[in-house]
């Protein structure tokens, strides 16, 4: 439930609504606007007292949130949340945010040289897995800690804002130590306790939707996130299972345009793993920036044919730099642009 204040409210009337909800036994989070502040009541269980709320000094009304996820919906936040990296990548605004890089760390030389490509052709933000959820338990797991090592050299040469996967509880804090974003993986999108610690890690989140989950079902793991008190959230489009087998998932580009509706949360797109196969990547990348995605999240490797995970759907890093011209007349054309990131300067190397 939101607590809306008069314009003209005290800083005085906002605090005694926030006593008085803490009194009641629920959580109270106030939140300016540019017009008035609300106040939001967190662990709602249905049996508030409005009329107390109501009758207090300063308080215009009060509106049920009727979504199930509260502070994840549009009704409790209007504007669109902004995540600020700190190399200056903003995501969720007009500039539309281009996450690249291999499925996973495999060598140093691999990961820096990727780091460049994708730099050298628009990307803000260097992706790459050190701990790989795979399908099968012989294949390639990743570096591990020694990825994530790489990882941070990547940055520290190029000034490339880092993501990668935490894939238990335990490890999120090690992740944290590293990586700007924290990525939760599809096979991972309804793993609680690892959403709750993702949520308190104080790292950017980028959550992955569910291969077979619906779109209120993945709203309701973010809501997990903002619970835990992390409001920087990143959601994603990655594909769900269909009955087609033409391609690896069937990239849900309605679920943008359908939660951009739902939530204030930015949505990026992985046409990667949205389609498992290279040459429908860059027409499904464009696609979803058509559709309004922030952002996108695209494999990319040095040399494809030989990446030890994922390489039928990795780009040619040629390939990346044309869908990225290609991306900014799409994005220009829709009212937007291209992410730049002010604090990543020239390459050290
Ligand atoms: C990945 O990003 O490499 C990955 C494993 O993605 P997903 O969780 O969407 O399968
Ligand atoms: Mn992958």
């Amino acid at each position: 439930m939101l607590v809306v204040m008069k314009h003209n409210a005290s800083p005085d009337a906002i605090e005694a609504v926030v006593d008085a909800i803490q009194d009641m036994g629920y959580g109270a989070r106030p939140m300016p606007g540019g017009q008035r502040t609300a106040v939001g009541l967190i662990g709602n269980d249905g049996r508030v007292d409005t009329a107390r709320l109501e009758g207090m000094e300063g308080v215009l009304e009060c509106i049920a949130v009727t979504k199930p996820y509260k502070q994840v919906s549009r009704e409790w936040r209007e504007q669109d949340t902004l995540i600020h990296l700190d190399n200056g990548t903003v995501i969720g605004g007009d500039a539309i945010v281009l996450m690249a890089g291999p499925c996973a760390v495999e060598s140093e030389e691999q990961i820096l040289t990727a780091a460049r490509q994708v730099k050298d052709a628009g990307a803000t933000v260097l992706r790459g897995g050190a701990f790989k959820p795979r399908t099968s338990p012989y294949s390639f797991q990743g570096l591990g800690e020694e990825g994530l090592r790489l990882l941070a050299l990547a940055r520290e040469q190029t000034g490339l804002a880092i993501v990668t996967e935490a894939v238990d509880p335990d490890g999120v804090d090690l992740v944290a130590e590293y990586a700007d974003i924290i990525q939760i993986g599809a096979r991972n999108m309804q793993n609680y306790p690892l959403l709750r610690r993702a949520g308190q890690s104080g790292r950017p989140v980028l959550l992955k939707r569910g291969m077979s989950a619906t779109i209120t079902e993945f709203l309701l793991a973010a809501e997990y996130l903002l619970a835990e008190g992390n409001d920087d959230v990143i959601l994603c489009e990655r594909g769900v299972r269909s009955f087609d087998t033409h391609t690896r998932n069937l990239l849900d580009l309605t679920a943008v345009p359908v939660v951009k509706s739902l939530s204030h949360l930015p949505i990026l797109a992985d046409p990667s793993h949205g389609t498992g196969l290279r040459s429908k990547v860059v027409p499904m990348g464009r696609a979803a920036v058509a559709a309004g995605a922030d952002g996108l999240i695209v494999e990319v490797h040095p040399d494809p044919t030989r990446a030890l995970s994922d390489g039928a759907q990795s780009l040619y890093p040629e390939q990346f730099a044309e869908m990225v011209g290609q991306i900014r007349v799409i994005a220009r054309a829709i009212g937007r642009d291209l992410a730049v990131a002010e604090g990543m300067g020239p390459d050290e190397a």
